[in-house]
C-alpha cells in the first residue's frame, strides 16, 4: 500500500472533534486523595460488604490492557478494548464511514453484526459471496468491486458460519491493495492452527484486528472485545467512544481470568479435543452430508434434507442449535457449538436417532 493517510479517511466530524474529557481520564491511578471530581456517591452502594462500585471505573482499562498485552505481546498503545467486539464494529463505522455516502465491503456468508451495524449507520453493504464449498475469499471480484467510496472491509477469519480459515495470503493481499481500512475478526483465532494476523500489524497501517474474551477465555458474559491496529487508529477509537464502556466489574473479573492461564489452555485442550470427536461421530451418521472443516468452536453441517426438521426434533430434546439454512451458500446447514462431552454426546445420540427413524420411513 502506498501512501497511507490515516486522517484522509476519517469522517470530518470526527477530524474536528473535541472528545469528552472524564473526570477520570487524568487522576484514575492517583491513591490516597479525596475525589470530589465525579459526582459519585462518597458513602458507597447498598452493596458495603463488597468493594462498592460507587466509583467510575477506568475509562482506559490500563491494568486490564497490560495483562492483554502480556499475554498476546502487543504493545498496550495497540490495544483498545470495547464492550464486546460489537461495540468495536460500531465504532469503526463512525469514524470512517460516512452515511449515504460511503460503502463497506463483506462476504457472506459472514457474521450478521457488519451489516446491521452498517444499516444502522445508513451506509451501503456491498456483498461479495465467499467462493461456494471451499468458502475462500473471491479475489478477482473484490478488485473489480472495490471503489473510491469503499472505506471499510471486514474479513472474518476463522469465519463465522462456516468454521474455516480464509487463506492468509489472501487478506494480506487484499490489505496491500485496498486504499480504505480491513477489519479482520479473529473472535476464533485461539482455536485455529494458523497464526494472528497481531504481529504483523506494524506491517498494515489500514489493519484493525478485533479479538475477544468472549469465545476462548469463555467471558461471553463481561462484554469484553478487543482491537488491536496502529497506536493512531486506536487514538481515534479512544476520542470517540463512550468514557466508561467497560464496568469495572467486567475489567476485574477479565483480570482475574487472565491471570489463570492454565485453565484457559486446559478448556481450549479439551475443546479441540471435543471438537474432533463431534467431527468424527457426526460424519457418521447418514442423515448428514457433510461436516466442514472448522478452526473455530463450533461445526458446520449440511444435513441430506431438510435441515429445519432436524433442528425442530433437537429442540424437542432440548438441544438448541443455529438453523443457517435461510442463508445463502449454507442450504440445509446447521451450526452447533462445542459443547461438554457430556453434552456432544448427547446431541450425537439425539442424531443418530432422528437419523434411524427418518431411514425408516
Ligand atoms: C462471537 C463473535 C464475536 C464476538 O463478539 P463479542 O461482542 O466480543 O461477544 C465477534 N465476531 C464474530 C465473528 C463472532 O462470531
Amino acid at each position: 500500500m502506498n501512501k497511507f493517510n490515516l486522517n484522509s479517511l476519517i469522517r470530518e466530524n470526527i477530524l474536528n472533534l473535541d472528545p469528552y474529557i472524564s473526570a477520570r481520564t487524568e487522576h484514575h491511578q492517583e491513591k490516597n486523595s479525596i475525589f470530589l471530581d465525579a459526582n459519585e456517591n462518597s458513602f458507597g452502594s447498598p452493596l458495603s460488604f463488597l468493594n462498592s462500585y460507587n466509583r467510575y471505573p477506568d475509562p482506559l482499562q490500563k491494568e486490564l490492557r497490560k495483562k492483554i498485552s502480556s499475554f498476546k505481546n502487543i504493545s498496550p498503545s495497540k490495544i483498545f478494548l470495547g464492550n464486546g467486539s460489537d461495540e468495536i464494529i460500531d465504532l469503526v463505522y463512525r469514524i470512517f464511514s460516512r452515511p449515504e455516502i460511503d460503502n463497506v465491503i463483506i462476504f457472506p456468508p459472514t457474521y450478521g453484526m457488519y451489516e446491521v451495524s452498517g444499516k444502522i449507520h445508513g451506509v451501503d453493504i456491498i456483498k461479495i459471496f465467499l467462493i461456494e464449498e471451499s468458502y475462500q475469499l473471491n479475489l478477482d471480484k473484490i478488485e473489480k468491486i472495490m471503489n473510491p467510496h469503499s472505506k471499510i472491509i471486514f474479513i472474518c477469519s476463522p469465519n463465522n458460519p462456516t468454521g474455516n480459515d480464509l487463506k492468509r495470503e489472501d487478506i494480506e493481499k487484499i490489505t496491500k491493495k485496498f486504499t480504505g481500512i480491513v477489519v479482520l475478526d479473529e473472535a476464533y483465532i485461539d482455536f485455529s492452527n494458523q497464526k494472528s494476523l497481531s504481529m504483523e500489524i506494524d506491517k498494515y497501517p489500514n489493519l484493525i484486528i478485533l479479538q475477544t474474551l468472549s469465545k476462548s477465555w469463555g467471558l461471553a458474559g463481561a462484554r469484553i472485545g478487543i482491537a488491536i491496529a496502529s497506536e493512531a487508529i486506536i487514538q481515534w477509537m479512544n476520542k470517540v467512544k463512550h468514557p466508561y464502556n467497560i464496568s469495572m466489574l467486567s475489567q476485574e473479573i477479565a483480570i482475574k481470568a487472565l491471570e489463570n492461564r492454565d485453565l484457559f489452555f486446559f478448556h481450549l485442550k479439551n475443546i479441540l479435543a471435543e471438537r474432533e470427536y463431534m467431527q468424527e461421530s457426526l460424519k457418521k451418521i447418514p442423515i448428514i452430508q457433510k461436516v466442514y472443516p472448522s478452526s473455530a468452536n463450533f461445526l458446520l453441517a449440511k444435513i441430506n434434507f431438510s435441515s429445519k426438521n432436524l433442528y425442530q426434533y433437537l429442540m424437542t430434546k432440548k438441544i438448541i442449535v443455529r438453523d443457517r439454512s435461510k442463508i445463502i451458500l449454507c442450504d440445509n446447514c446447521l451450526r452447533i457449538t462445542v459443547g461438554t462431552h457430556e453434552e456432544n454426546e448427547y446431541l450425537i445420540n439425539q442424531i443418530q436417532k432422528y437419523s434411524i427413524q427418518k431411514i425408516k420411513k
